[in-house]
């Protein structure tokens, strides 16, 4: 799962990145406004995490400009003042939920998995496929109700799979949902974390299209 973080507050900035990183998520921290609808018309984000006052161009014009473009991802604001005004601005130009600053990274996280389950279409908040099962929340993997120990890139990359279960990922889409710009995997890292989860789960359990990519079959 990666996220555009837009924030021009360096040291709120980076205690962000670093939450949502510790909660798993490929990060990408953009300053402006104009960074931001750069990096949105050419990165696949999950989610974007959206400050309304951002330099060079307002959050508003922002989520406005990628809503009229048709871009459905979940956008949740910052704002800097309890000001209903702000909310009821930034939920009717289309995003999906809002926070106030001081941001609890708690908070912030519980509301990033909520979001991403609504836009997965999913109520429950477990991820289920056959006897697989994934808790976001808790960060914990069980078959057949045993624990599965995860790294936390495997951990991610089982839940993008089980997200898109009974799909075909190709490589550069698992590689975007699991790297951020600063971290440049290297070439054959995603076929290792695939040949781990496979060691872990069962080989059945991830399908190899040659030439096309990766699929987990629903049950
Ligand atoms: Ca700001």
């Amino acid at each position: 799962m990666r996220i555009l973080l837009a924030e021009d507050d360096p040291q709120l900035g980076d205690g962000l990145m670093v939450g949502l990183r510790q909660a798993g998520y490929a990060v990408d921290w953009v300053k402006d406004g104009v960074a931001a609808e750069l990096a949105l018309q050419s990165e696949p984000y999950d989610l974007l995490v959206l400050d309304l006052g951002l330099p060079r161009k307002e959050g508003l014009a922002v989520l406005a400009a990628l809503r009229a473009r048709g871009q459905a991802l979940p956008v949740l604001i910052l704002t800097a003042r309890d000001a209903v005004s702000d909310k009821v601005e930034g939920l009717d130009a289309g995003a999906d939920d809002y926070l106030v600053k001081p941001v609890d990274l708690e908070e912030l996280a519980a509301r990033v998995r909520a979001l991403l389950r609504r836009a997965a279409g999913r109520a429950a908040p477990l991820l289920s496929v056959g006897e697989l099962v994934l808790d976001p929340a808790a960060h914990r993997v069980t078959l057949a109700g045993e624990p599965i120990e995860l790294s936390a890139r495997e951990f991610a990359l089982l839940q993008t799979l089980m997200e898109h279960a009974g799909r075909v990922l190709t490589r550069a889409q698992l590689e975007a949902s699991l790297y951020g710009w600063q971290e440049e995997p290297e070439s054959n890292a995603l076929e290792v974390h695939i040949h781990h989860l496979r060691k872990k789960l069962g080989a059945e359990r991830i399908k190899t299209l040659r030439g096309v990519g990766y699929t987990m079959p629903k049950s």
